[in-house]
């Protein structure tokens, strides 16, 4: 979704909207709403080259392959004990609600088995909270 009304509020030299403007753009979006996304962070354009990355064709046999994969294993894949300890400080902490807890846990799962492993490690967990990241949008809207 777009920061702003004009779609480049990630970026400072293209956008066009004031603070206030940004501002009663994210209140139309409640908080209920946005804690249903399992993902949460800025995507800053730039000027890609598409001739270095990979070929859409190559990500998506490779999405397709763990798709299949994560549908078959994910109620397999434990947790860590140092993994679940990130997690549930985040939670007693109060940086995440129980409905953010459940996606971040989830996503976790996600990673671990595209690493092609069975048990979330500290690191899935980590790369998983860093992708709820409900902060920067703060940071886009109050302090613009
Ligand atoms: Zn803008």
């Amino acid at each position: 979704m777009n920061p702003c009304p004009c779609g480049e509020g990630f970026s400072s030299d293209k956008c066009r909207c004031t603070p206030t403007e940004k501002r009663t753009y994210f209140r139309k979006i409640s908080g209920p709403f946005l804690d249903r996304f399992d993902m949460v962070l800025p995507v800053i354009t730039n000027d890609y080259d598409t001739k270095k990355g990979e070929s859409s064709s190559i990500i998506k046999e490779r999405v397709c392959k763990n798709r299949n994969s994560f549908n078959k294993h994910i109620n397999e894949v434990t947790i860590s004990k140092n993994a679940m300890e990130l997690l549930e400080g985040q939670l007693k902490n109060c940086h995440i609600s129980m409905r953010g807890y459940e996606r971040i846990r989830k996503v976790a799962k996600t990673i671990c088995i595209m690493d092609g492993e069975d048990k979330v490690k500290a690191t899935h967990m980590i790369e998983a909270m860093s992708y709820r990241n409900l902060d920067f949008l703060n940071e886009v809207i109050l302090y613009d």
